[in-house]
């Protein structure tokens, strides 16, 4: 059955929406090979998202329903008496969690959540206006709707999250098609935008989302149903934002006075003259993704130049190691050019998630695989550290150091199980169920390796099936396995993704290097014969005939490397930080006899590399060999830390004793 579920899933991919215009005529150049296609057999990866399969989607159902989420759609459709419940953005919560099931679903059959689902869709449909207008928070009670949300709808774009919900609400009812085939969801999403694209836009009423996520909504309808005035509609709503004068609608000591700063929305200037990261650090990632899909979708290259301008200035100067973004808490935002402090990071979850989808996006549009590198470093660490390994617990911000006492956690010192804000938990569940997409991609007839994760999958090239195994240990072990079988020899080309962090760069633009001077490269052989590298773009270019049972094998040498960042990193400055592999590490009070924050990390200290099964679900621990005068220091990788209670945490640590700064 699952076999005949994945051939359902790609004919909808293909079959342009019937009745309804054609297939987008320009796209990003390079395709992922989708996730149903792609069986993921990780050591690392399976266990996590088997969890969120069995522990993190049904919790996160449980708390849509146990917050009343679920039922204030009943409510604006006037089936259950009684007031909105919770903030005015708490369907995008439902929508999410959807997207995510609908993920799951297409991995894997399960007609009972798929009726669970079917239930809140019928809730959803309920609650839409006549015309298509649906935001329950304003439909419950339109004549006293929550703060925030404007006395009319579109009347408070800044702070009502009327679009953003819908964004939202775009994303699930594609993903649910796709796996189920019913349109329930999607007949919805398109009433409404229908709406949207009769409400805004040149000559119609001018405005903008306060919350940016209704683009890459837009865009993935356009792709669906291959309907310009969709496309039409995201591009608009990208070239109006910051074009009038903006209007301070809240008294300065209201709670909502952040949205009297143009900066915090990334609405001081139209994003196509942006230069610089700035404000709420979800909000740009939403908007860098529905940038960077306009300019593939449209051709524009004003779009990717933008988007390219941007990249660099978060990459080079306003990114984590852990990959993480967004410095401030206040706003959620970005800070300065190299404002990186350890213990303050805010570094939401969310941000992690957007940034792993805005580089995938560039990588699909670019085909280098720089982007690839952050993708991978904010996968690995960043917002992997957002879920516990339980799966039921949650970092909303991820800091790089921790006194086990400041509540940076909304009010705790460690992870948390729900938030009132509950953003973070839901993107988690909707983003990790679809991550056998970013495995591999293909442009013509060359497929591209650009994540190692044990997997079987087929792709098709030159009008053949060709099946791909990679076996490996990743992030563990440097060595992969990929085994092509085509089932006629031939022609195409491998492009094996060498990551940055195997060729002496954890990031490109210079913000964070390796410090220890070790050189190694990574080597390929193919059937055991060593070959001399052709690399492009960041990949190493296989191009032969390829047979069944030929053989490709990978080394990427792992040794534990310290890293230091730029002088300009203030936060940084004299300390340094362990990775191993993709993996950034992070020194723990409960493996150093309850205190590192006095700890130092002398050049002189040598590290061994020991893989614990037993040890947080299994991880690669480092430990220093006994050097005169400390106690042995011991790191685990940082998405696996506070998963043993609060304490002393610390990314960074000085090279030498000096004064506590
Ligand atoms: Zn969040």
């Amino acid at each position: 059955m699952k076999k005949i579920r994945g051939a359902v899933v790609f004919l909808f991919l293909i079959v342009p929406w019937p009745g309804q215009g054609t297939a987008p005529e320009k796209d990003y150049p390079l395709r992922p090979v989708p996730f149903t296609q792609v069986k993921i057999r990780d050591a690392f990866w399976g266990p996590r998202l088997e969890t969120n399969r069995r522990v993190t989607l049904p919790f996160a159902i449980k708390k849509c329903e146990e917050t009343g989420r679920v039922d204030n759609f009943w409510k604006a459709a006037h089936r259950l008496p009684g007031p909105f419940l919770g903030k005015r953005y708490n369907d995008s919560d439902v929508y999410k969690v959807i997207e995510g099931a609908a993920y799951s679903l297409s991995l894997e059959r399960d007609p009972e959540l798929e009726k669970h689902l079917d239930r809140w869709i019928e809730a959803i449909a309920a609650a839409q206006e006549p015309d298509g207008y649906l935001y329950a928070a304003r439909s419950v009670d339109p004549g006293n709707p929550p703060q925030g949300a404007g006395p009319e709808r579109w009347s408070l774009l800044e702070s009502s999250h009327e679009l953003y919900n819908a964004g939202h609400l775009y994303e699930a009812a594609v993903a649910y098609f796709q796996a189920t085939g019913k349109r329930s969801l999607l007949e919805v999403a398109l009433k409404n935008a229908d709406l949207l694209c009769s409400v805004f836009g040149p000559g119609l009423r001018y405005g903008y989302p306060g919350h940016q996520e209704v683009e890459v909504g837009l865009a993935k309808l356009y792709r669906l149903t291959g309907q310009a005035k969709y496309l039409d509609l995201a591009r608009y709503f990208l070239e109006a934002r910051g074009q009038k004068p903006f209007i301070k609608r809240f008294p300065e000591d209201s709670p909502f006075a952040i949205y009297n700063q143009d900066w915090y929305l990334q609405a001081h200037r139209p994003p196509l003259g942006q230069i610089e990261a700035v404000g709420h650090a979800v909000r740009a990632m939403y908007m860098f993704s529905g940038m960077t899909d306009v300019a593939a979708l449209s051709g524009d290259e004003r779009f990717s130049r933008a988007a390219d301008r941007l990249w660099e200035n978060v990459t080079g100067r306003k990114s984590y190691l852990t990959g993480g973004v967004g410095s401030r808490s206040e706003g959620e935002a970005f800070g300065d050019d190299y404002e990186l402090p350890n213990a303050t990071a805010y570094s939401e979850t969310c941000a992690a998630i957007g940034s792993v989808l805005w580089n995938a996006r560039l990588f699909l549009l670019h085909g280098q695989s720089e982007y690839l590198d952050v993708l991978e470093r904010t996968l690995y660490n960043g917002l992997l550290s957002g879920v516990s390994l339980s799966g039921n617990l949650f970092f909303y911000p991820n800091p790089l150091e921790s006194d086990g006492l400041t509540p940076f956690n909304e009010g705790a010192a460690t992870r948390q199980p729900w938030f009132e804000v509950a953003c973070c938990p839901t993107n988690l569940s909707r983003f990790l169920p679809s991550l056998p997409g970013y495995v591999l991609a293909q442009k013509d007839d060359a497929l591209y390796v650009n994540l190692y994760i044990q997997c079987e999958a087929t792709v098709r090239i030159g009008g053949q099936e060709v099946g791909l195994t990679i076996e490996t240990l990743y992030p563990w072990r440097g060595s992969v396995r990929i085994k092509v079988k085509p089932r006629h020899p031939l022609a195409f080309g491998l492009n094996l993704r060498l990551p940055g962090w195997a060729l002496g760069r954890p990031v490109s633009g210079g913000l964070y290097a390796y410090a220890d001077g070790i050189h190694s490269r990574p080597s390929v052989r193919v059937n055991s014969r060593p070959q001399t590298l052709d690399v492009a773009q960041g990949f190493a270019r296989l191009r032969r005939v390829w047979k069944k049972g030929d053989v490709v094998e990978l080394d990427l040498p792992l040794s534990v490397r310290r890293v230091s960042a730029r002088p300009e990193v203030k936060a940084d400055a004299g300390k340094v930080a362990l990775e191993r592999g993709p993996l950034v590490y992070a020194f723990e009070a409960a493996d150093n006899g309850g205190h590192v924050l006095d700890r130092t990390l002398p050049d002189s200290l040598d590290f061994e590399a020991v893989f614990e099964p037993e040890l947080l679900g299994g991880v690669t621990r480092l430990a220093s060999r006994p050097a005169d005068g400390q106690s042995p220091l011991v790191a685990v990788p940082y998405y696996a830390w506070s998963n043993r209670g609060a304490g002393e945490m610390a990314v960074w640590l000085p090279r030498q004793k000096g004064p506590r700064r």
